[in-house]
């Protein structure tokens, strides 16, 4: 009687261990969808040497890009970048450089002398890509932190706080 019992719960606890390795084989391997793991503080300064509202802002574009919108990371994506050519607002393009894999060295990023901040990234593909501006609010976020004297680094670290939604306008090109 005690032996049939102890066979019970030898089974029990088998099928407790089985099920459960049943699930772990059902969890599908990571899959690789070319996203970056998310953009942090460290990463940038390490990369770019400091962290600014311009670097954060250009990272933060490229992941939504590569993250959301089918760009491929490295390789297969052109990104055309156009901006002013100086600091602080150049520091995008190292951003962006950093989130795309797109690099000066590769010849996959180019930049264009503008006013006004426009990124275009585009699959080499198919042609299909987004071009991304900074949306009203954030503009006048960044005035306002001039005006109010805020340091660079928080401003860099205030803008890796907020969504990408609410930091950029997108154009989709199909
Ligand atoms: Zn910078």
């Amino acid at each position: 009687m005690r032996n049939t019992h102890r066979a019970w719960i030898f089974l029990a606890n088998l099928a407790v261990l089985l099920s459960f390795r049943v699930a772990l084989s059902d969890i599908p391997a990571k899959e690789d969808s070319g996203a970056p793991p998310p953009v942090t503080e460290a990463e940038l300064v390490r990369f770019h040497g400091h962290l600014g509202p311009f670097v954060v802002l250009g990272a933060k574009m490229g992941e939504l890009a590569i993250g959301q919108h089918h760009i491929p990371r490295y390789f297969g994506l052109t990104v055309e970048v156009q901006g002013p050519i100086s600091p602080p607002r150049s520091c995008l393009v190292d951003g962006l450089q950093w989130a795309t894999g797109a690099t000066m060295g590769k010849g996959n990023i180019r930049q264009t002398p503008s006013e006004e901040i426009r990124v275009h990234f585009r699959r080499d593909d198919t042609g299909a890509g987004i071009t991304v501006r900074l949306s009203a609010e954030a503009t006048e976020l960044l005035k306002a932190w001039e005006a109010e004297s805020v340091e660079v680094e928080d401003r860099g670290r205030r803008l890796l706080s907020i969504p990408a939604a609410e930091l950029f306008k997108v154009d989709i090109r199909p």
